[in-house]
């Protein structure tokens, strides 16, 4: 049997100092909890025969499937700014599957037990974590946003260890690739010119056919790369979304939002807004997320630099042009980004200011923010307590004055700002709770309901209002652990 299982493996057929052939520890009593159906029907796997037992022997790497070639990827990384030698130490890449529509996705065992890459680790994942990374990707996903896909969640029966003991899960993860920045900083460490070369090809044939033949192939990378990662990290501010750990092992070339660990989405609006426990600095705070991902390319682009001219200086020079022009692009999406959020057509110049005061309101009155723009969405202003301040109610004329000046219907600026603007998200009270229940009792049933709502999250039928509620004081959970 196959169930669906189509691989094509590429990845191992690179020069082998980039990963290990490894394959996946057995683990003592494998339980399918979470399913993705509809994933698996776009992944072209037969999604009856593997929601059951066999679901649970491929997913926990007990079975190999058809045609897996596993193995764990090397890779470096700036973690909080310091180098490092990484590799997946907890992670197994089974293969590349080919889906119904020719597209190739990567289907990785994520704490599927040690690997050469482990270092002090066990290489397991605890049962919590991997339904977040389940839960948020899902969300991301939800929300029209590039990112990583989750698969399945399977207990393996065995016990982790950490601040406590904790029921042992793996996650299958499904990924456009995994290909990171730390791939390219890692292939830069070994003194061999080609070894990145071939990393450029490969990506572009992966990634950005376009540029197949391009006349600078890394200096095209770079930019291309560059507009991604800036796509995707306006994407994240405009749901208010915090990644929590934009090291650059965590930053992909594919432009997909990937490493879902002490992440979570920002309740009231607050630049400053940090929900990982060892983020103390506040390098990966909500308001730095751009800034950090202009940094991360710079750590890219440095790994190309013998690629893009043979004249360092040249090259450098190029490099740096890129990665200069990334504030002003970036302020230019982000802007136009909250255009639509606030329902703008066309462009005046008063409009950065606009949007500007309104977010300044929310800060000095601590207004959700995610609620606030979906409250916007009616005739007359809102009335809830909150908008009854002379501030918000001032600000509310001069947007009703920039409304009336698009060339548009009012009509047009509600649709634009529903399909912009999330109903729901996954609020991080709400995402504890699911996990809880499923360490703690084994329901799954909170995580369930939570990612019913999560998959339509700009539509309301009211029947959202549990999840849309922030959380009451002694609800909210401002720390997040992986
Ligand atoms: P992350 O912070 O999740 O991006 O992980 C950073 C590095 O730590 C990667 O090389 C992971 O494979 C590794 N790692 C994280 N958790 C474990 C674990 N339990 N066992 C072994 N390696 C781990
Ligand atoms: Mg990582
Ligand atoms: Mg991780």
């Amino acid at each position: 049997m196959s169930y669906g299982i189509r691989f094509d493996n590429t990845y191992v057929h690179l020069p082998d100092t980039l990963f290990a052939q490894h394959e996946p520890e057995p683990v003592s009593e494998p339980r399918l909890v979470l399913f993705n159906r509809a994933l698996a029907d776009e992944l072209g796997l037969d999604a009856e025969a593997l929601a059951g037992d066999q679901g649970a022997l491929l997913f926990s790497g007990n079975e190999l499937a058809e045609g897996a070639q596993p193995l764990a990827q090397a890779y470096a990384g700036h973690q909080f700014g310091h180098p490092n030698m990484l590799g997946d130490g907890r992670a197994i890449l089974l293969g590349e599957q080919l889906t119904p529509d020719d597209r190739r996705r990567d289907l990785q065992l994520k704490g599927s037990g040690r690997t050469p890459f482990s270092r002090g680790g066990d290489g397991r994942a605890a049962l919590g974590p991997m339904l977040r990374e389940y839960i948020i990707s899902e969300a991301l996903h939800g929300l029209g946003i590039p990112t990583t896909r989750s698969l399945a969640v399977v207990t393996t029966g065995d016990p982790v260890y950490r601040e406590r003991v904790l029921p042992g899960a793996i996650l299958t993860r499904v990924a456009a690739s995994h290909l990171r920045v730390g791939t390219f900083q890692y292939a830069a460490s070994q003194r061999d010119p080609d070894l990145v070369q071939t990393l450029v090809d490969y990506t572009i044939d992966r990634h950005y056919p376009a540029l197949k033949g391009a006349e600078n192939p890394a200096l095209a990378l770079l930019e291309a790369v560059s507009e991604r990662q800036m796509d995707l990290v306006v994407a994240w501010m405009r749901v208010g979304f915090i990644h929590g750990v934009l090291n650059t092992d965590n930053i992909t070339l594919s432009g997909e939002s990937i490493d879902y660990g002490p992440c979570a989405f920002m309740d009231a609006y607050d630049q400053h807004t940090v929900f990982s426990s060892v983020d103390v600095q506040g390098r990966y705070a909500y308001g730095n997320q751009p800034r950090i991902t202009q940094w991360n390319l710079a750590r890219f682009a440095e790994t190309l630099i013998p690629m893009i001219d043979d004249d360092p200086g040249t090259a450098v020079g190029k490099a740096e042009k890129v990665i200069h022009a990334f504030p002003d692009r970036y302020e230019e999406k982000w802007l136009a980004m909250m255009r639509r959020k606030l329902g703008l057509f066309g462009e005046e110049t008063e409009d950065a200011a606009l949007v500007q005061d309104l977010l300044s309101w929310m800060a000095r009155q601590g207004a959700d923010y995610t609620n606030t723009f979906r409250d916007l969405i009616r005739e007359a202003a809102p009335d809830d307590a909150i908008y009854q301040d002379r501030g918000f109610r001032e600000w509310h004329e001069r947007w009703q004055a920039r409304l009336s000046r698009n060339k548009k219907p009012l009509a047009s600026s509600f649709c634009l700002m529903r399909h912009n603007n999330p109903a729901v998200i996954p609020r991080n009270h709400r995402v504890e709770q699911a996990l809880e229940a499923a360490t703690r009792e084994g329901d799954l049933g909170p995580a369930q309901s939570l990612l019913a709502a999560l998959a339509t999250p700009y539509e309301d039928d009211g029947t959202l209002a549990d999840y849309q509620q922030p959380p009451a004081p002694e609800e909210a959970v401002t720390r997040t652990f992986c």
